[in-house]
């Protein structure tokens, strides 16, 4: 389980797609959330756009793996697809916040590996939000202000990458899928190689 966050608009949504396009044996993680779609947002593509309603009664019966309250709406990850990506053998990358990245280092600290991404200022953090141009005014004051709480949170992961280009970040992204792959009890099945060798 591969969890990229940032705080909003520093890229990892941007570097999620490129990894993608790159990792044949990754899948993304769909997250539900209540948030209202931005302008080209695809229901069940980029999110399960659902109701507070619905959110309600997936968390209630269980069917997320983790969620929080963030920016005024809910947005959690359903379980179900998880489980069946990683029971095929396939890594599971995560856009999410610290806070979910918190509740599955609680159940599965072994299989996570988490990654915070830095914008390279605050100055560039804002020209990323604005120029994103999908936010309102209020929104993109918003996400600046909950920068900072969000970035408090860095201490708490494996690696941090300052996205500063973009093809940089990704391949530093994809070194370290690659060497968290090769860690020694990763590799199910090394004993029944090694006595095949001898
Ligand atoms: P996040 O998912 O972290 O909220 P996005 O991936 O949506 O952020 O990126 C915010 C904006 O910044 C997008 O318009 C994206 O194209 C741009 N962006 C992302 N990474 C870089 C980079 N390394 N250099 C310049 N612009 C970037
Ligand atoms: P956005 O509204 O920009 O798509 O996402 C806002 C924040 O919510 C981002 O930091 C993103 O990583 C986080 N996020 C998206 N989906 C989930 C999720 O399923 N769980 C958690 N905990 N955070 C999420």
């Amino acid at each position: 389980m591969l969890v990229l966050s940032s705080p909003s608009g520093a890229g990892k949504s941007t570097i999620a797609a490129e990894l993608l396009k790159r990792e044949a044996g990754l899948t993304r993680s769909v997250s539900a959330t209540t948030r209202k779609p931005r302008p080209g947002e695809v229901d069940v593509r980029h999110y399960f756009f659902v109701t507070p309603d619905a959110f309600g009664e997936m968390v209630d019966a269980e069917l997320l793996l983790e969620h929080a309250h963030i920016f005024g709406n809910q947005y959690g990850t359903p379980r179900a697809p998880v489980d069946a990506a990683l029971a095929g053998g396939r890594d599971v990358l995560f856009d999410i916040d610290w806070q979910g990245m918190r509740q599955i280092a609680q159940t599965s600290r072994a299989d996570l590996v988490s990654i915070f991404i830095l914008p390279p200022s605050i100055t560039e953090l804002e020209r990323r939000l604005r120029g994103r141009a999908q936010d309102s005014d209020e929104e993109i004051r918003r996400r600046m202000s909950k920068a900072r709480d969000e970035m408090a949170h860095f201490g708490e992961y494996d690696y941090v990458i300052l996205n500063h280009k973009l093809d940089e970040s990704v391949a530093q992204v994809q070194l370290i899928l690659t060497a968290e792959r090769l860690r020694r009890p990763r590799q199910v099945g090394l004993g029944a190689f090694i006595t095949d060798l001898e």
